[in-house]
């Protein structure tokens, strides 16, 4: 996650905790949150599930003690005042206008801004890019207006599915370029103009001191834009709430909590500025029989123990056919069997195999003839013993 997405949000108090809290105290605290809202003691109560997500974000965080570095360094430099966390509106959670709008200058226009302004800025937006971590391109490249945020959402699919790969509509419902004005905001028929304060650069000039500055033109909130007659769709953001249907290619051979990426299908960027991306979580529903291991299909068969003493030949499904098995005499229970090319084939070519663990079982009952059988063998077998290393540690301590 980056830095970016920490705007408008504070770990710390979603843990409650203080910020100069022990690693203890913010590991009791998160388990302690994390138990109480876990979808499966909450199931179906939404509201545990965003609170369960925010506080393994906030810990994902504040657990690593570089990133919680890295985090106290942004916080410290941006203010940590008000509900919303970083005081900055415009940026993650807050929304324009949203909570903590004290700074009164948009962050999102800071990274929209690459050193071309002259001013202290541009150093300003290199330094961010360190503390970020962020590395060349990127959401820097549009010249003003911020690059849309990135969205995760979550798919549930079939064991059976996320082998073979799978084509699922997904809906969503997020903001999307408002379809009234087309994104520049204005009300259709008018247009947005240049802004006069700025002259369109979306930047001015302050000096203090020995420093001169450019910050982000406080008229058209660093647009370089100004719009009379705001889109009554979207209120002159240029985006709404729309619900999508996208339609998403699992790709074969996907893991259980795997992220795809879909580019450029997240969240619209504001002002022209290049779209978030939208990440895909799929969760893959266990299967009744087969588990996985990488790219391994795993089965465990039981067996009766006269199949493995005396060798034999199995019948085990496959996740689409079946295939026979040849257990050699004397297999021991728990061997695993290997049915090469009967895994998951992923698209990048690779193949796995059917891991088959023989497992033993032993009945919970016996019918006379079993009995009889049974003791004839334990009869036929009494000279030999089953475990002669801990007979002797036994003799041993006669
Ligand atoms: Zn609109
Ligand atoms: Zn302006």
């Amino acid at each position: 996650m980056s830095a970016r997405e920490w705007i408008g949000k504070d770990f710390y108090r979603e843990l409650g905790v203080s910020s100069d809290a022990s690693a203890d105290e913010i590991k009791k605290a998160y388990r302690k949150l994390a138990r109480e809202n876990h979808p499966d003691a909450n199931p179906g109560n939404e509201e545990a599930e965003r609170k369960f997500k925010a506080v393994s974000e906030a810990y994902g965080v504040l657990s690593d003690p570089d990133k919680r570095k890295e985090y106290d360094e942004a916080r410290s430099l941006f203010g940590s005042g008000g509900p919303g966390g970083f005081g900055f509106p415009g940026g993650g959670a807050g929304g324009p206008g949203g909570p903590g709008g004290a700074g009164g200058f948009d962050l999102g226009d800071i990274f929209g801004q690459t050193g071309g302004g002259g001013g202290g800025f541009g150093g300003l937006g290199d330094m961010l890019g360190n503390l970020f971590g962020r590395r060349g391109g990127g959401p820097t490249t549009a010249a003003r207006g911020q690059r849309g945020a990135d969205v995760e959402t979550d798919v549930r699919i079939d064991f059976a599915e996320a082998v073979r790969g799978a084509t699922l509509p997904l809906r969503l419902s997020s903001p999307a370029t408002c379809g009234t004005c087309h994104g520049n905001g204005a009300r259709p028929g008018t247009s947005p103009r240049t802004c006069p304060t700025c002259a369109g650069a979306g930047l001015v000039n302050r000096s203090q001191g020995a420093f001169a500055f450019s910050e982000p033109c406080r008229d058209c909130r660093g647009r370089g834009t100004v719009i009379d007659t705001p889109c009554s769709e979207c209120g002159g953001e240029g985006v709404s709430t729309r619900t999508r249907t996208l339609t998403v290619r699992i790709p074969a051979g996907v893991d259980d909590n795997q992220r795809i990426r879909l580019a450029g299908q997240g969240e619209p960027g504001r002002g022209g500025a290049v779209a978030g991306d939208l990440y895909v979580r799929v969760h893959v529903n266990p299967h009744s029989v087969f588990g996985r291991s990488g790219n391994d299909l795993t089965i465990t068969v039981p067996v009766d123990f006269s199949e493995v003493a005396l060798g034999g030949t199995i019948t085990v499904p496959t996740l689409e056919s079946k295939v026979s098995l040849k257990i050699p005499a004397g297999t021991a229970s728990g061997r695993v069997l290997r049915v090469r090319g009967k895994g998951i084939a992923k698209r990048d070519g690779t193949q796995g195999d059917l891991l088959v663990t023989i497992q033993v079982v032993v009945p919970a009952k016996l019918g006379d003839d079993a009995r009889r059988a049974l003791e004839s063998y334990a009869e036929a077998v009494a000279d030999t013993d089953p475990r002669p290393e801990i007979t002797a540690l036994l003799t041993d301590r006669e």
